[in-house]
């Protein structure tokens, strides 16, 4: 009886104060008309006080919660490796000693490029093209990209329950093969100060300036024949022409002077694995070079790799050639990120899962796990109601898209099971080798995986990250904890806000499942259409409305996103805040309206948590690479591209045909 009254009085109390609205106000810029721009309606004044700080390419609401997110590691790696108490080999005394190496410059700087000079000596005594190709596979299983192809293991695209090898192709310094192949003036600057920074390596490895000027000038032409006969980002989103199935024979035939055979005993991979070529033009290419290209400028270019690949853990001179070239020249960022931050993200790249478990048991209570599992469960309800709803689909169709829905599973958090690290030895210094050793010990676990059932424990992300993702061969969702914080996700704040930011996030990874690549695949994880042939041009056209429209939204300076490069996230991200504004309609449903909170109407705030979750700004710089690159829209265009197309939107806050946020009702896009 009593637990029953203090119930009650709860409740009362609870009914006595409005609830927390979510949204910040102080951000809004008043002076902009929701209808003219609601991105900068939503976030002016907060982007104008939070400029980008000289160490990013790109600052704003998600960058500052993953600041906070590495301030709480940093907080737990200074404690382990103050640790003394701590067991010799236990994770805590990993993670402290591995932080420990990192922060220990001068330790680092003293040795100078001298952790490199095994694998150095390596390709100085390389003599032939058999010799070379003997030096590629002993790389590859320490590293699958570090010659121009590489092996991992994936589950099978059509039979996704097992792990098979996937033959795929890199090489490629730049970010992509359009930087080598474009011949518009920022491209070709791009290229010219690539040379540059080749070649001031080359002389801080002690090359003269002539023998250096001139391994960049080979470097840069090994790499363009590379890229020329590489698929584009865009051809790259087609799942089928990246699925070539071959056994060893085909693939002895494609490329005869690389040694298959080795290379598989040497991954210790069965030679009748399943083996899926993501590109054979490229490994016809490769083995033409192999014979044409001279054996020096091989040798010239496998140093490059290594040099390139190690520079940040490297002295001061090599790491800070490396940030001028990767993040000034490329993104714009003209500072370094302080050490500790390097050395964080280090231990959460290497040790995440050690790193990972500490964090959340600190920072993701139980109960925020459960609300999430209820936001999900009601979205799944939600689009099992839209779709139920789709009368432009099929029977047939309908009950394939239902079926993939209720297969879809959720990861919330962190994995259910940690990671082993106890083959991994760390020393207090010798950070090199302590890198070296945990990519070797992550590289042999994910081997091992080849020819066996897929083990879906596994995640994608680590514990601390801000971001989620959708893997369509698992058909799952994974939202790690670092991305279950306010503005985001907010256990004391109203639904409203909650639905807009976190439910939107939710959405957009169940529409992934259906965007242009995910809806290739069924509800098992397996490439197999599932489509009528009508409903799939149905389909299409759907998507063609968004490849229009991002084709068409001018970002500035007369730039435009590519469409067909970010169908798959604009898709994700209309669908997603379609469903995310249904499943809190369903919430509402048979209870009061909810009050206004803030000055603002539940809706509102709905499409202003969802437009605030986009709050961030990007250099020059860092914008180009994302529209070259990146499948994901700018963030603005991610908050205004999606809301133009959404009748509740216009609804909320009064915009009318004619205004910028409103595309013409014939053009407005919609995914279901
Ligand atoms: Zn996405």
């Amino acid at each position: 009886m009593r637990f029953n009254l203090s119930f009650l009085l709860c409740l009362a109390l609870f009914a006595a104060e409005p609830p927390k609205s979510g949204i910040e106000t102080s951000g809004f810029d008043m002076t902009c008309k929701p209808c003219d721009d609601f991105w900068r309606f939503v976030n002016g004044t907060f982007l104008d006080k939070n400029p980008i700080p000289a160490r990013y390419p790109n600052w704003g609401v998600m960058s500052i919660v993953s600041e906070a997110n590495k301030e709480r590691s940093r907080t737990i790696l200074e404690a382990a490796m103050a640790n003394k108490r701590a067991a010799a080999g236990s994770d805590t005394r990993k993670i402290g000693d591995l932080y420990g190496s990192c922060m220990d410059e001068s330790a680092i700087n003293a040795r100078g490029i001298q952790p490199l000079k095994p694998e150095l000596d390596r390709v100085a005594a390389v003599k032939s093209v058999k010799d070379l190709v003997g030096l590629f596979l002993a790389l590859e299983r320490y590293n699958p990209f570090q010659g121009p192809i590489g092996i991992v293991g994936a589950p099978d695209a059509k039979n996704s329950k097992v792990v098979v090898a996937y033959v795929g192709n890199g090489g490629l310094s730049l970010p992509d093969r359009d930087y080598y192949m474009k011949d518009d003036p920022r491209s070709v600057e791009i290229r010219k100060q690539f040379v540059q920074h080749v070649t001031k390596m080359f002389e801080l490895m002690g090359e003269s300036p002539t023998a250096a000027a001139n391994a960049a000038e080979s470097i840069l032409k090994l790499e363009t024949s590379f890229a020329d006969a590489s698929m584009t980002n865009v051809m790259r989103r087609d799942p089928y022409a990246r699925y070539n199935k071959m056994d060893l024979a085909g693939l002895t035939k494609l490329a005869p002077t690389y040694d298959w055979k080795t290379l598989l005993t040497t991954l210790k991979i069965s030679e009748k694995e399943t083996l899926i070529v993501s590109e054979p033009k490229f490994i016809s290419l490769f083995e033409k070079q192999l014979n044409e290209f001279p054996l020096e400028n091989w040798k010239t270019w496998l140093r490059w790799r290594l040099l390139n690949n190690g520079a940040s853990e490297l002295s001061e001179p090599f790491a800070d050639e490396d940030f001028h070239f990767n993040k000034t020249i490329l993104t714009g960022a003209k500072e370094q990120l302080p050490r500790w931050q390097i050395c964080s993200n280090i231990v959460d790249a290497q040790l995440g899962d050690a790193l990972g478990k500490a964090f959340t048991e600190k920072h993701f209570p139980p109960a925020a796990k459960k609300r999430m599992l209820e936001l999900v469960d009601n979205m799944r309800a939600s689009l099992a109601e839209e779709l139920q709803a789709a009368d432009w689909l099929a029977p047939e169709t309908r009950k394939n898209a239902l079926a993939k829905l209720n297969a879809f599973k959720a990861k919330i958090g962190y994995p259910d099971r940690w990671r082993d690290y106890s083959a991994i030895s760390i020393s207090p210094k010798n950070y090199y080798e302590n890198v070296q050793g945990t990519v070797l010990d992550r590289r042999l676990y994910q081997l091992a995986k080849i020819g066996k059932p897929v083990d879906r424990n596994d995640w994608g992300m680590t514990p601390p990250t801000v971001n989620a993702y959708y893997s369509p061969l698992q058909n799952e969702i994974a939202f790690p904890a670092g991305i279950l914080q306010p503005p985001m996700f907010d256990m004391s704040a109203d639904d409203a806000a909650n639905y807009g930011a976190i439910g939107a996030v939710i959405g957009h990874e169940m529409g992934h499942g259906f965007d242009d690549q995910g809806s290739k695949f069924d509800a098992e994880g397996n490439l197999k259409n599932w489509w009528t042939p009508e409903d799939r041009t149905k389909f299409e056209q759907r998507a063609n409305c968004v490849i229009d429209q991002f084709n068409t939204i001018d970002v500035g300076d007369g730039l435009h996103h590519t469409g067909k490069l970010v169908v798959g996230e604009a898709l994700g991200d209309l669908g997603g805040l379609k469903l995310a504004y249904q499943a809190y309609h369903r919430t509402l449903r048979g209870k009061p309206a909810p009050p206004v909170l803030d000055g603002y109407t539940t809706d509102q705030r709905f499409f202003i948590a969802f437009a605030h979750v986009w709050g961030n700004q990007y250099r020059e710089e860092a914008k180009r690479l994302r529209l070259n690159t990146d499948p994901h829209p700018l963030a603005k265009f991610r908050a205004n591209g999606t809301v133009m197309n959404m009748p509740e939107f216009h609804k909320a806050f009064g915009c009318k045909q004619g205004d910028a946020m409103v595309r013409p009702a014939e053009k407005q896009c919609k995914l279901w």
